[in-house]
């Protein structure tokens, strides 16, 4: 049993928010053991039932929301209203999957044989490993879990090691709401320990993992051993395209709240920006405007429109990403430096005159730094735009119904908006990304239950006789 503790710290002043057990694999083995004992009645119980659960789930995030979410300004940083945001998505993703108790549809079909009856109808998996990031605290949980739970399953929670009283509360609530003991287990702690001892645990037939890209290759590797199913969310280098016809105004406003909210810690943030050179030179300006006017400060206060990044590694990563803009040659229009001060700060970044190659312009920065890719045309756009190794989301602002139409046919990512910014996600459509973002499955929307499922096809023969499919009802040979 874990006896070493790690703390959880607010970012915004370095103070200690609580200890919590550092687990360890023997910590793994019984919380998979308890999920394990669980899943053999949680299974039999019925879905609608299960969907009751997630209804209650939500009415308490719902009476739970403002101290939540002010708890989220303090162990995460994110500021007032988007930490109600996070929140409300769970709860959204709570009614929603709530009501999957009553579809979780499975289908029909006629057999080729009389007297045969057919269906496939979905089967939960067993223990599902998830293992979530920082950045959405609340909202990735309930993402994960409540698809899980409505299907069935029972689960063992491995959360980030940022926000683990977080994950904790959103666990404690799900019990609250009824969700009878041992199906939702938690274990806090450390990726390389945790993480990888639930990864690799041979009674844990599927993972679900949100975080990086190069932490999912990880996770990938140690399942293979176990052929585990394995559902990956992973990074993003998201661009916004503001072509020459875009209203200017709209589109400074989707860049800036996809590319600083959150302080660029979004894996949807719009860390590029390519744009038509007859809106450069204006789009610059305006930009470069509201970046220095945005108010940086205490997350939990009402006027903050950036708060901190996670941690004093955040802040050196973000940091060495402006120097390497610097000597790749990059124009630096503003910030580039962290906030003096207590806590993690990082000011508002804007590069120009970045080459879609650069590595500014390929690498996730996971903070506030936005690069300016200027480009001559709508094709040359939408190459820069696919020019890199993750597909999450994608966006354009222009007025011109063909080139929207040929941007949500040709960009290459598992979300485009058209006059938006990149993020905005709701639980109802599916969600993740092509390419190096994940490994083709979706989170949220009837996608989820694809990753929490397996179809099980069932064939019910009342003839009375033996018959063959594909033998006795073929009657006659092809003509000749
Ligand atoms: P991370 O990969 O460092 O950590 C994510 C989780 O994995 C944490 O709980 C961590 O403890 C655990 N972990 C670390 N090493 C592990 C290992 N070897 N085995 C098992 N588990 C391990 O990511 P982060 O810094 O917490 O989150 C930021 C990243 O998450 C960014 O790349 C961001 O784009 C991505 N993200 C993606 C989505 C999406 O839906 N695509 C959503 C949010 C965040």
């Amino acid at each position: 049993m874990a006896t070493a503790t790690f703390d959880s710290l607010n970012p915004s002043t370095g103070e200690l928010i609580e200890s919590f057990p550092r687990s360890t694999a023997d910590d793994v083995d019984g919380a998979v053991a308890t999920a394990r004992a669980a899943w053999e009645d949680w299974r039999l119980v019925p879905a609608p039932e299960r969907g009751n659960m997630l209804f209650r789930f939500a009415q308490l995030l719902e009476r739970e929301k403002p101290a939540l979410a002010d708890l989220m300004t303090r162990e995460m940083g994110k500021v007032k209203a988007e930490a109600g945001g996070d929140i409300q998505e769970a709860i959204d993703m709570s009614y929603y999957m709530g009501g999957e108790g009553r579809r979780l549809f499975g289908h029909t079909t006629p057999s080729e044989l009389r007297d045969k009856f057919m269906m496939s109808v979905r089967m939960p998996v067993g223990v599902v490993g998830a293992i979530t990031p920082w950045n959405f605290p609340i909202a990735i949980p309930a993402w994960k879990l409540c698809p899980a739970l409505v299907c069935g399953n029972t689960v063992v929670l491995k959360p980030a090691e940022d926000t683990p009283l977080l994950a904790q509360r959103f666990v404690d609530l799900l019990a609250e709401a009824g969700v009878p003991e041992g199906v939702v287990n938690v274990v806090h702690g450390f990726g390389e320990e945790a993480g990888d001892a639930l990864v690799r645990h041979p009674d844990v037939p599927i993972i679900t993992f949100t975080g990086s890209r190069e932490t999912g290759v990880l996770v990938t590797k140690a399942a293979a051993d176990g052929l585990k199913h394995v559902h990956l969310e992973l990074g993003g280098k998201n661009a916004i395209i503001v072509m020459d016809d875009a209203d200017l105004d709209l589109a400074v406003d989707g860049i800036v709240w996809s590319a600083f909210g959150t302080a660029g810690q979004r894996c949807t943030a719009a860390s590029r920006v390519v744009v038509h050179e007859a809106a450069y030179g204006e789009l610059q300006s305006k930009l470069v405007a509201r970046a220095e006017r945005m108010r940086i400060g205490s997350p939990w206060e009402d006027d903050t429109e950036i708060g901190p990044v996670i941690n004093e590694a955040a802040v050196e990563k973000i940091h060495s990403y402006t120097e390497i803009g610097r000597d790749e040659g990059a124009k630096l229009l503003t910030g580039g430096e962290r906030v003096d001060g207590q806590g993690f700060y990082y000011r508002p970044t804007v590069f120009a005159d970045v080459e879609p190659g650069m590595r500014i312009a390929q690498e996730e920065i996971f903070g506030p730094t936005t690069s300016l890719i200027p480009v001559r045309s709508f094709e040359e756009a939408v190459r820069a735009a696919n020019s890199v190794r993750y597909g999450l989301s994608s966006s354009i602002f222009t007025r011109d119904v063909n080139k929207a139409f040929k941007a949500m046919r040709d960009l290459q990512t598992g979300i485009t908006y058209v006059n938006a910014g990149t993020t905005g996600a709701e639980v109802h459509l599916p969600f993740g990304g092509t390419k190096e973002t994940g490994n083709g499955h979706r989170e949220a929307g009837q996608a989820a239950l694809d990753v929490f499922t397996e179809w099980k096809s069932i064939y019910v023969d009342y003839s009375g006789k033996l018959q063959r499919a594909q033998i006795d009802n073929v009657a006659h040979p092809a003509p000749q």
